[in-house]
């Protein structure tokens, strides 16, 4: 290859890997695409801790649990499913100031969240938004889907409301009766190796907060993968949130 040819080749190339985007599609690429199922982080060595179904009675217990551990954690919060959101209001800034994400898992977990229209799917989200502005000064951009139903218009809708939807690749099973040792077997099985886990969990089982946590916690140490958020582990740490509008409202 001469060097014209070889100067040429080199052009062609660094333009195809790094194209000169405008705003927009720069603000297109932070992140993860909006709308798109992701199960697993996007790189070895981090485990994202992820809970689903509160704020409940150990939202405080959990984030200080987390945090005593050296971790950051995932809270997939509700507006109503166990009590309003607003009982919960110091528990949620508590863990939202200590690092921990706060993202969305609708207002009022809909079984039939897969079937539901456009208008009611959106209803779910902005709700929350609003009590989560009203909370925490910010809404989030991650959202778990109840029943990690992401059929019917789910998808479609999450893209237009710029919502990433995280499922997962561990489910723990806490919801189906199994114990923090019948969930701790389960990582096991599934390693630490390979991109970061995002388990299914649920802060609202005493044992999941109390006992499997700690274990994971230690667990991750034996393993020495970083504790990190959803968003982190999806290399989007700045990403988890964006100005929203709030209401005033302290009540559901
Ligand atoms: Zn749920």
């Amino acid at each position: 290859m001469g060097f014209t040819t070889l100067l040429v080749a080199s052009l062609a190339a660094a333009t195809s890997a790094m194209p000169i985007l405008n705003p927009i599609q720069m603000m297109a690429r932070a992140g993860p695409v909006a709308g798109q199922v992701i199960t697993k982080c996007s790189a070895p060595g981090q485990l994202a801790l992820a809970y689903d179904d509160g704020p409940y009675q150990y939202t405080q217990k959990l984030s200080d649990i987390l945090k005593n551990g050296g971790a950051k954690g995932t809270f997939f919060v509700t507006g109503t499913l166990y009590g309003c959101i607003y009982n919960q209001k110091t528990a949620l800034q508590s863990a939202y100031s200590a690092g921990h994400q706060i993202a969305s898992h609708t207002w009022s977990h809909p079984q039939n969240f897969g079937s539901m229209s456009t208008a009611d799917l959106n209803s779910q989200m902005t709700r929350l938004e609003t009590a989560l502005v009203n909370i925490i000064g910010v809404k989030p951009t991650y959202m778990r889907p109840p029943y990690l139903a992401t059929g019917g218009n789910v998808l479609s809708t999450m893209k237009t409301l710029g919502y990433r939807v995280i499922t997962d690749d561990i489910d723990a099973e806490d919801w189906n009766g199994k114990t923090p040792a019948q969930s701790q077997q389960k990582f096991q099985q599934a390693g630490a190796s390979g991109n970061g886990h995002i388990p299914l969990m649920h802060e609202t089982y005493q044992g999941t907060v109390e006992t499997l946590t700690p274990w994971l916690i230690n667990w991750a140490k034996t393993n020495n993968l970083k504790l990190v958020t959803v968003a982190e582990c999806l290399g989007d740490a700045g990403g988890a949130y964006v100005n929203g509008t709030g209401n005033g409202a302290s009540t559901c």
